[in-house]
């Protein structure tokens, strides 16, 4: 199954966060690696995205959407880090 780059997603997570999503680093929980969101493989599906460390396949995170709600589960990071919006502004 071909995969999107994890720029897809943009969208989904701007709904939760006010951070730009691509830009956000993030380890993984099975392997330890740190990438961008950017890096990640992504999978669409019928009713959301799939997103797995583009080191081990571990699935990162999980958006569904349906019926007017999305959910959000990142159960496959160990954490993840943003830029501060303030901070970047003052650059
Ligand atoms: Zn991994």
């Amino acid at each position: 199954m071909d995969h999107l780059d994890g720029n897809v997603l943009a969208g989904p997570i701007t709904g939760f966060f006010d951070f730009e999503p691509t830009t956000a680093q993030g380890q993984c929980q099975s392997c330890a690696d740190i990438a961008a969101l950017g890096q990640a493989m992504v999978y669409g599906q019928p009713m959301g995205f799939v997103a797995r460390c583009g080191n081990c396949d571990n699935v990162l995170i999980v958006i569904v959407e349906r019926a007017g709600q999305k959910s959000l589960n990142m159960r496959g990071l160990r954490w993840l880090r943003v830029a501060d919006p303030v901070e970047q502004n003052r650059i």
